[in-house]
Formats: C-alpha cells, sequence, structure tokens
C-alpha cells in the first residue's frame, strides 16, 4: 500500500494540516492542504487539492470548550483524510513546534516524556507551544500508535555565535537559558535550502530574509546558515508585527506594571494581541486591511513597519560585514509589492535598486525584482514550512534521534 505523511500546524483557535503522499522513491507529493478554523466556536473545515481546488468547505459539530474542541476536530480531520487517502496508509504526523529550547536542536521523535520536557518551554511562547502541544496530546489519544514528529522554529538559529545569542546579563540568569533563541526556522530552513537553485553561488554569500507573515523577523545568513535573528528569547522582539509590538525598551514593561499596575497576564494579552499593526493603526492586524485603509492612523503604522524593517536589515548587514542578496518571504513579503518597494527604498544605502516591473508583476513563485546591474540582489522566494516539515518527519521516521 502506497504511504502518506500529515503535516500540523496547531494554533491557538486554527488548526492548520498538510498531507504529502510518499512516492515509491521517497520523493513527496502534497495531496491536501486546508484548516480547521473556528475551533471552541463554529468549527470549520476547509480543504484543497494538489491543484488549489475546493476540497471541503463545512461546518463541522464541535463543543464549546476548547479542549474538546480540538479533540473533535481531529476526530473529524483524521476521518476525513482517511477518506481523502483511503489507498494510503499513514506513517506519521510531524508537528510545527515553536520552541525547543537549548536542548531541541533537531526533529525529535514524540514520547511522553519527551512532551512533558516540551511543557516546560511554554512559559517563552505562551501564544503558540501550548496549542502546539494540545494536538500533539489530541493525536495521541485518538491513535496512540501513530508516530509523532516535533520539529521546532529555534533550530535552525544554533548555529549562530555566542555573541548573537547572549543577552548582556548576568552569567546565572543566561545560564538559566535566557538567550536569544530566534524563530520562523523551518521557514528559513527551506529558503537556505531552495536558494542555489534561485541565486546560484550568491546563496552561499551574505543573505537577509525577511520573513513577513503575521509574525515577522530577519535572519542573517552565510553559508546559508543562520548568523543572527531579530528574534529573541521569545517570538515577541524585533519587527513589528500583526498584533506583536517587537523590539520594546525593557523598562517599558516595568511601567506598565510598577507605574500603570497592569498584571502580567495584561501586558502578556497588550504586547502578542494588542499591538503591533493592530495597536498603531487602531484597524487590524491583517496587512492587506491597513493597506486598504486611508486613516493617518494607518498610513503611520505602515511608515513604522517599514522603518522597522529598514533598521533591522542594516542591523543583520553589519552582523554579515554586508549584504549579497535580500530576500521576501511570508504573506506580506509574497504579496505586498508596496511593502516590498518601501523597503527596498530604505535599503538603497547597501546597494538594491529595485526593479519597478518586476516587483510590481502579478506572479507566483520565485522571482528577483532587482535591476541586472543592482549590487545586492533583491527576490520574493515562496516559503513552504510544512514541506519542511514533512522532510523533517520522514527523516525522522528513518533514523529516530538517539
Ligand atoms: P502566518 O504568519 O499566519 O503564516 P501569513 O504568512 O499567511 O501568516 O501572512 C499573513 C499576512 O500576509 C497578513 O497580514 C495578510 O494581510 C498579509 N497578506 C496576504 N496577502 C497579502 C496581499 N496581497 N497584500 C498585502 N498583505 C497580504
Amino acid at each position: 500500500m502506497s504511504k502518506a505523511l500529515l503535516v500540523i500546524n496547531s494554533g491557538s483557535s486554527s488548526v492548520k494540516f498538510a498531507a504529502y503522499a510518499v512516492e515509491s522513491d521517497a520523493a513527496l507529493t502534497r495531496i491536501a492542504n486546508g484548516r480547521v478554523e473556528g475551533i471552541g466556536a463554529a468549527p470549520r473545515l476547509l480543504a484543497w487539492g494538489q491543484e488549489g481546488q475546493t476540497l471541503e468547505d463545512r461546518r463541522i459539530a464541535g463543543s464549546a470548550d476548547p479542549a474538546n474542541g480540538l479533540h473533535e476536530a481531529f476526530g473529524y480531520l483524521f476521518d476525513w483524510l482517511s477518506r481523502q487517502v483511503a489507498d494510503r496508509t499513514l506513517l506519521a504526523v510531524g508537528h510545527r513546534v515553536v520552541h525547543g529550547g537549548e536542548k531541541f536542536t533537531r526533529p525529535v521523535l514524540v514520547s511522553p516524556e519527551i512532551l512533558a520536557q516540551l511543557d516546560g518551554f511554554t512559559p517563552l511562547a505562551p501564544l503558540h507551544e501550548p496549542h502546539n502541544l494540545s494536538a500533539i496530546r489530541a493525536i495521541a489519544s485518538l491513535n496512540p500508535d501513530l508516530p509523532q514528529m516535533a520539529c521546532f522554529d529555534t533550530a535552525f538559529h544554533t548555529t549562530q555565535d555566542w555573541v548573537a545569542q547572549a543577552y548582556a546579563l548576568p552569567r546565572h540568569i543566561t545560564g538559566a537559558g535566557v538567550k536569544r533563541y530566534g524563530f520562523h526556522g523551518l521557514s528559513y530552513e527551506h529558503i537556505a535550502d531552495v536558494l542555489p537553485a534561485h541565486l546560484g553561488p550568491l546563496a552561499d554569500g551574505r543573505v537577509v530574509v525577511a520573513h513577513l507573515g503575521n509574525g515577522a523577523s530577519l535572519c542573517a545568513m552565510r553559508g546559508r546558515r543562520s548568523v543572527a535573528s531579530t528574534m529573541g528569547f521569545t517570538a515577541l522582539d524585533g519587527l513589528m508585527m500583526g498584533t506583536r509590538c517587537g523590539s520594546l525598551d525593557p523598562g517599558v514593561v516595568l511601567y506598565l506594571m510598577s507605574a500603570l499596575g497592569m498584571s502580567v497576564q495584561r501586558v502578556e494579552e497588550l504586547l502578542y494581541q494588542q499591538s503591533g499593526l493592530l495597536g498603531v493603526s487602531g484597524l487590524s492586524g491583517d496587512m492587506r486591511a491597513v493597506e486598504a485603509s486611508q486613516t493617518p492612523e494607518a498610513r503611520q503604522a505602515i511608515d513604522l513597519y517599514v522603518y522597522r524593517i529598514g533598521q533591522a536589515i542594516g542591523s543583520a548587514a553589519a552582523s554579515l560585514g554586508g549584504l549579497d542578496a535580500l530576500v521576501f518571504t511570508a504573506g506580506i513579503g509574497e504579496n505586498s509589492a508596496m511593502i516590498r518597494r518601501c523597503v527596498c527604498r530604505d535599503a538603497r544605502w547597501l546597494g538594491i535598486e529595485l526593479d519597478n516591473d518586476a516587483n510590481l508583476a502579478a506572479a507566483s513563485g520565485a522571482r528577483c525584482i532587482s535591476t541586472a546591474d543592482s549590487r545586492v540582489a533583491a527576490w520574493v522566494i515562496p516559503t513552504d514550512e510544512e514541506l519542511m516539515i514533512a522532510r523533517h518527519t520522514q527523516a525522522t521516521l528513518q533514523a529516530p534521534a538517539p
């Protein structure tokens, strides 16, 4: 019987999935992808096939309690998948797990012991880690014998030098794991994998990748390895994001708590869920909505978003001792010609000359958007975190980590 792998990216109210066929030569072909959204409220399953055609778009039964809701959503998803891929045996499930701490530097086969260790990282990624781990638990209770792999967003950055990872804090604090980890590693790893096919020898030079999605960060790469990243101890640091503030004077947090009397929970909500594009525009954390608005606040939100990226590109170039290429990826990086134009305008001093027509061209797939004589190349390269997870899952299944 032919085989399949399932990839899960579980968030607070939605679960994204992708199913891959494992071909006889071990190549992976995506056969379906989709999401269950509205978990704990009004769950809905949306799924698309290989050619992007809609396979499913329907309300599913589910309880109002998010924990039960997740369990039910996976039950429904597995039933649906078993009908869709009835001719294939499901070999394993690969999960995106945001934080692997210092210990997990590569994907791992999950056991109850490993799961307990991963629970320990929840305070470091409160918005993501609990949902990632709940998905693993829900699937384990439905299907205890199905191998599940955890693939970490932090792992790609473990190549960074000590200075790129350290905070100037006392040794006993850094010794307790308070250091910069960096995130979006599965996305950066995918880009690093495909860079040579697009950039040729430049791929191994000094490359800054801008992952601009709901979360956003930059990664400075040399030799396709991470040298520096804008996200730090948590996924809150660095660039301004959809609802997260990005870099912030730590004194602001002290002030919010001591002078304004805000609780830890209230500050967490403010910084993770009410700041960024949403907080500054007063409108939305979704770039499309902010771009479409003409209010002064929405304009300022975009100005600040672009300004922060410009500053961070300068910092990343400093870490690399120069710049050979800038790559845009993820929802905003791949789709917003306006944000790319503004970022490239501000990075002209580094030697980027944007080709306006190439930037505006309605194209999908990887493409160069700088002029032929630009000293620094600018590219758009679509990311594919799911494929990266599927590959790791396949490799870990063949040779589980000791
Ligand atoms: P996630 O981080 O959840 O995976 P995505 O990578 O899908 O998110 O990015 C979502 C962001 O991409 C949203 O802010 C959305 O508005 C933005 N986006 C998607 N398409 C466009 C577009 N055509 N123009 C501007 N922004 C876009």
